[in-house]
């Protein structure tokens, strides 16, 4: 049997990919490459040995998804396939609802007149909009996300809830991601943004190579112990195991979970400027300017029930984020675009 991994392609998806790959399980990647390079499951492939199977398609088109629900025996669906630069999801909000939340429903219409009904999500913290007390643990209400993609996410979560209480037979897991940094540790696959990157690590990377000249720390006066806002970022392979691991929970459960995808641990910008210029060696040039519309002062999982229920946990550090960050961005200044892999 194999799996449908939409949005293979990208960052958490080739990661992703890997392990699935690595631990034995057949893939076919969908992707329309809207924010990735074909280069990186070439070069998953290099390193597991095995070849996921590719199809450059969009999410939104039913007819391909019936005939690729026809052709192939998948058994489950990991959906990564989706945009998520706030920024531009606030200049245009239709092309986020509809991949977002059109995409989501298209696949799970398809999914349906497939009988496959194993599916795990690729949702966010940002669905907690900004809580009242850390650490954010599931039970924490959804808040009100303040820009097009954090509510995407959101009504998708209500989409895939409803269609659960609708028909039992599904098992879907809706995983609440925190902040995915790092890259797998060969430095062969890792974050390539399009365009400027939104995220902080990125950012930092990429300043660190002299493709951006300094950063800007946003905010420098939120009620943190260094003023600057603070996350949980969590190391890339360690999200890519907890898809697996939600992958065999869901082959033994129905009915819709959620879980928090994070270490338990938060660190501000300044700790994650420190750390990358340990790791690094080298100096990041930073200027503290205005905070960021819609961003909150801190937010770090409860990290307990993932542990508890699928018998997952972070187990990379700070250290290591940062060390496979650089070794990533240093060995591949360009992206994917610096090297391709010779193809058979
Ligand atoms: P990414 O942009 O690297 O990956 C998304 C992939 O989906 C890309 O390869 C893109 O080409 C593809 N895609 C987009 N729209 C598509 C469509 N309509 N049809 C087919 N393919 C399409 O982003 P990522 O960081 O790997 O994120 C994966 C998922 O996780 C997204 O849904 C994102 O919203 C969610 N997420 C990401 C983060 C994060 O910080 N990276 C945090 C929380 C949630
Ligand atoms: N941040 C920053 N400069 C940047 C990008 C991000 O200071 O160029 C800060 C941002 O304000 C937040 C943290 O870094 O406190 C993480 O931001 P990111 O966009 O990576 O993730 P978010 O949690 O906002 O989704």
């Amino acid at each position: 049997m194999t799996l449908l991994v939409t949005g293979g392609a990208g960052y958490i998806g080739s990661h992703t990919v890997l392990e699935l790959l690595a631990a034995g399980q057949d893939v076919l990647a969908l992707d329309n490459l809207s924010n990735s390079s074909r280069e990186s499951l070439r070069r998953v492939a290099a390193l597991t040995g095995r070849e996921p199977g590719f199809i450059q398609g969009d999410v939104r088109d039913r007819t391909l998804l019936d005939r690729i629900f026809t052709d192939t025996a998948i058994d489950g669906v990991v959906h990564f396939a989706g945009l998520k630069a706030v920024g531009e999801s606030v200049s245009e909000p239709l092309r986020y609802f509809d991949n977002n939340v059109t995409g989501s429903i298209t696949l799970c219409e398809a999914m349906a007149a497939a009988g496959v009904r194993r599916l795990v999500f690729s949702s966010s913290a940002t669905v907690y909009g900004d809580p009242a007390a850390m650490p954010i643990d599931e039970n924490c209400p959804t808040g009100t996300p303040t820009n097009p993609y954090g509510r995407s996410k959101l009504m998708v979560e209500q989409v895939l809830q409803d269609l659960g209480r609708s028909d039992p037979r599904w098992s879907i897991a809706l995983l609440r991601y925190f902040n995915p940094v790092g890259a797998h540790a060969s430095g062969r696959i890792g974050e390539d943004p399009h365009g400027v990157p939104n995220n902080l690590l990125p950012y930092i990377t990429q300043v660190a190579v002299g493709r951006l000249k300094q950063l800007s720390v946003f905010g420098g006066d939120y009620p943190t112990p260094d003023g600057t806002g603070i996350r949980d970022y969590i190391h890339i392979v360690d999200l890519a195991q907890g898809h697996l691991a939600a992958l065999d929970y869901l082959r033994q459960h129905t009915g819709v979970r959620i879980w928090n995808l994070g270490t338990g641990t938060g660190y501000s910008v300044l700790d994650m400027i420190r750390a990358f210029e340990v790791a690094s060696g080298r100096a990041i040039p930073y200027v503290i300017t205005g905070r960021r519309a819609g961003d909150i002062a801190e937010c770090w999982a409860d990290a307990g029930k993932a542990r508890r229920e699928l018998g997952w946990q972070a187990h990379r550090g700070l250290t290591q984020m940062m060390a496979d960050a650089w070794r990533w961005q240093s060995e591949n200044p360009d992206g994917y675009a610096t090297g391709d892999t010779p193809q058979n």
